[in-house]
């Protein structure tokens, strides 16, 4: 039986997924779950149902699960505090789902373990200071300094899709009440309200038909119209990659990384949304951080998934040396 198993689960927007991970980072199962049009109690009931169906999968146990939520969190008290894009408000996860699985639990906002398992395995093995965006439903954002998640004051900080690239922008989604946020404005969300926009003022196009079969466009129907090199889809990737250019450009004279890294679902996109966040980003930086890489994550959409699964492996080597 290898030492120090957990699952490591990632909640979403629209999906959670959640693995059994042994202490090598290695996947051994798999479970998927929808998150979207669920109600506090049953995002809960769902997250327990995929823990458990991955327990009676395997034949070892399990040692703790580590939750990646995109939710501002208490570190001290284990709450969720707010969510912007699924409804959990004020709720003492980390006790609740303890008690209902039965074992340790770890909890963190879902950019920042997955800026951890980047910084630690992934695209910027080797730094020591980098700046991660998650791009899905809405934007989140994971810092590491000095090799260490920064969190801020009670861990509820950096929430990096929440600065503001556009005072009199559209309105952010969700719970934010702010206006003109990179979240408005880059995000899977904005990518496929772009792209609808985009087909709807060109009928005929490859986007349009689509937009007129479905009644809406999935991210990953636009990605892959876009990689067939359809012309609405590619500008849809690319107002939304040059307002994220904007948005790096700031956060890397504010931080200065060794390195940007960019995941989450809409990152299939590679560099059809990469190239014009990098032009954009040289454009507007500070000129001596130009040299900055901006690269795409190298676990992809499974990076929370595992880099929740690091935070509870992290977690049980504090527990046992403690
Ligand atoms: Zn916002």
């Amino acid at each position: 039986m290898p030492p120090g198993n957990v699952i490591g689960v990632d909640l979403g927007g629209t999906k959670l997924l959640a693995g059994a991970v042994d202490s090598g980072l290695v996947v051994h199962h798999r479970a998927w779950r929808a998150s979207r049009e669920r109600d506090q109690a049953e995002l809960l009931d769902d997250l327990v149902d995929a823990v458990d169906e991955l327990r009676a999968a395997m034949d070892w146990n399990v040692d703790a699960v580590g939750f990646g939520i995109p939710c501002l969190i208490d570190q001290e008290q284990g709450r969720a505090l707010m969510a912007v894009n699924l409804p959990i408000a004020d709720l003492a996860f980390r006790d609740v789902m303890s008690e209902r699985l039965g074992i340790p639990v770890y909890i963190d906002n879902d950019a920042n373990v997955a800026a951890l398992v980047e910084q630690r395995f992934g695209a910027a093995q080797g730094a020591e200071n980098v700046v991660m965006l998650t791009i899905g439903t809405g934007i989140g954002g994971g810092v590491v300094v000095n090799g260490e998640s920064y969190r801020g004051g009670s861990g509820a900080g950096v929430e990096l899709g929440h600065m503001v690239i556009d005072m009199d922008g559209p309105r952010c989604q969700g719970n934010c009440p702010n206006r003109g946020c990179l979240e408005a404005v880059a995000s899977g969300t904005a990518m496929i309200r772009e792209a609808e926009r985009i087909a709807r003022e060109n009928p005929g196009t490859p986007l349009a038909i689509e937009l007129e079969r479905r009644g809406t466009l999935p991210g990953p129907l636009i990605t892959e119209l876009a990689h067939d090199g359809d012309a609405g889809a590619r500008q849809a990737l690319e107002h939304v990659g040059r307002r994220l250019g904007v948005g790096i450009s700031s956060l890397v004279n504010i931080f200065e990384p060794e390195v940007v890294v960019i995941g989450g679902g809409v990152i299939g996109a590679g560099d059809l949304l990469l190239e014009p966040a990098r032009e954009e980003f040289r454009a507007r930086v500070l000129p001596v951080l130009a040299d900055r890489p901006i690269v795409p994550a190298r676990f992809g959409e499974e990076a929370g998934m595992l880099g929740a699964a690091c935070l509870a492996l992290d977690g049980q080597v504090r527990r046992t040396t403690a």
